[in-house]
């Protein structure tokens, strides 16, 4: 019986993790939080908000699937990574704010980090067994969201509800505007470079409109492998909690027969945001978590209608140019450059 811990239980990912659960007679639901909507019995143990690394001392789990959104996921990433616990890791965010920090963290656990955002999932599975020189690059799919083909001045008043309105995935709000400004893919480049150990260059994004590829390897033997699929979270949910098995799901087999596969370049001076993450990224340092905490505040802001759609990337520009980028030694350094980049960002538009 494996022990899952589920943080942000009460989410797109969470509720999905539910139903794995549910349907699996290998796994067991030991502990789960939410931020704070009230989950009474939905485990042996439950949390609703607060220092979440004390509902998994208590709970002592196998795996902790950590589905909070934001950087809020932080010190429950950092402590299951330390203690060697099987992260299946949901909450890219963290990762992002704080790679090099998390990667320590790992190297000292020595336990296993599973990704469960669906290209990182597709990208580990491609990658199993191989070593780093036989790879050659990688790519990342992206729908391209629900302005996909829109120019700059096209998007100058859209909408809450129509950022919303994501064609091929079914999330929580803050990713679903992530995915309308390309920010989740930018996030997702930084993601994908600490969980593989690929340089920037060799990480490339491609717009792929219904969301079947999930991620693609290329190795320096000429040969791609890619993982496809129809767009269904359980599957890379389900992954992660019954590594390295794969347990049956209900979800729908792929015809290839009717399956359109489209790929097109993406529109990096439209979606800013994108190229701004490739650059934090590639400067390193507290740089992206920079980005995602400016990030985080001014997505909050349009949800509000507090801030235009492009704010959002005028937001990330601003908190990007103020800060240094100086590495963070630790946890705190990297909590004041969260909140530093918080505080200039919501100046932004205000
Ligand atoms: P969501 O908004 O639907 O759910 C977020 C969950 O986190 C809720 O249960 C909420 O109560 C909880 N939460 C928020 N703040 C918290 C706090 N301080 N302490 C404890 N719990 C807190 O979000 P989601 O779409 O399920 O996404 C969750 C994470 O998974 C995000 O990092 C997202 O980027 C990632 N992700 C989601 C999808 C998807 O399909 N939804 C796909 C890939 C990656
Ligand atoms: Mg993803």
């Amino acid at each position: 019986m494996t022990r899952v811990a589920l943080l942000g239980a009460t989410g797109s990912i969470g509720r999905q993790a539910i139903e794995i659960v549910e349907t699996n007679p290998g796994l067991e639901l030991v502990a789960a939080a939410s931020g704070s909507e009230s989950i009474d019995g939905l485990a042996p143990w439950t949390q609703v908000g607060g220092d979440l690394t004390e509902l998994l001392e208590r709970a002592e789990p196998d795996v902790v699937l950590n589905a909070v959104v934001g950087f809020a996921g932080l010190p429950a990433t950092l402590w299951t990574l330390e203690r060697g616990v099987t992260l299946a890791l949901a909450n890219k965010e963290s990762l992002v704010a704080a790679g090099e920090l998390a990667l320590a963290a790992r190297e000292r656990g020595g336990g296993l980090l599973l990704p469960v955002d669906s290209e990182h999932s597709a990208l580990f599975q491609c990658l199993e067994g191989r070593r780093a020189e036989e790879v050659d690059s990688l790519v990342l799919t992206a729908s391209g969201g629900p302005f996909r083909g829109r120019r700059r001045d096209e998007l100058v008043d859209v909408t809450p509800e129509q950022a919303l309105a994501h064609p091929t995935w079914r999330m929580g709000r803050k990713i679903t505007v992530d995915s309308a400004t390309l920010a989740n893919k930018g996030l997702e480049l930084i993601e994908a470079h600490f969980l593989f150990g690929v340089a920037y260059e060799q990480i490339d994004v491609v717009i792929h409109p219904t969301s079947v590829v999930h991620g693609l390897a290329r190795f320096r033997d000429g040969a791609s492998l890619a993982h496809l699929g129809y767009p269904d979270m359980r599957v890379p949910i389900s992954f992660a909690l019954t590594y390295p098995e794969r347990a049956p799901t209900s979800v729908a087999r792929l015809e290839l027969a009717g399956t359109t596969l489209e790929f097109l370049a993406p529109d990096v001076e439209t979606f800013s945001l994108l190229r701004l993450a490739r650059e934090a990224g590639e400067r390193g340092g507290t740089l992206p978590c920079v980005f995602n905490a400016a990030n985080e505040v001014a997505v909050e802001a349009f949800l509000d209608g507090r801030l235009p759609f492009l704010g959002i990337a005028d937001a990330v520009d601003e908190a990007l140019a103020a800060s240094d980028g100086a590495p963070a030694r630790d946890l705190s350094d990297l909590v004041e450059a969260d909140a530093a980049a918080r505080r200039i960002a919501a100046e932004v538009g205000a």
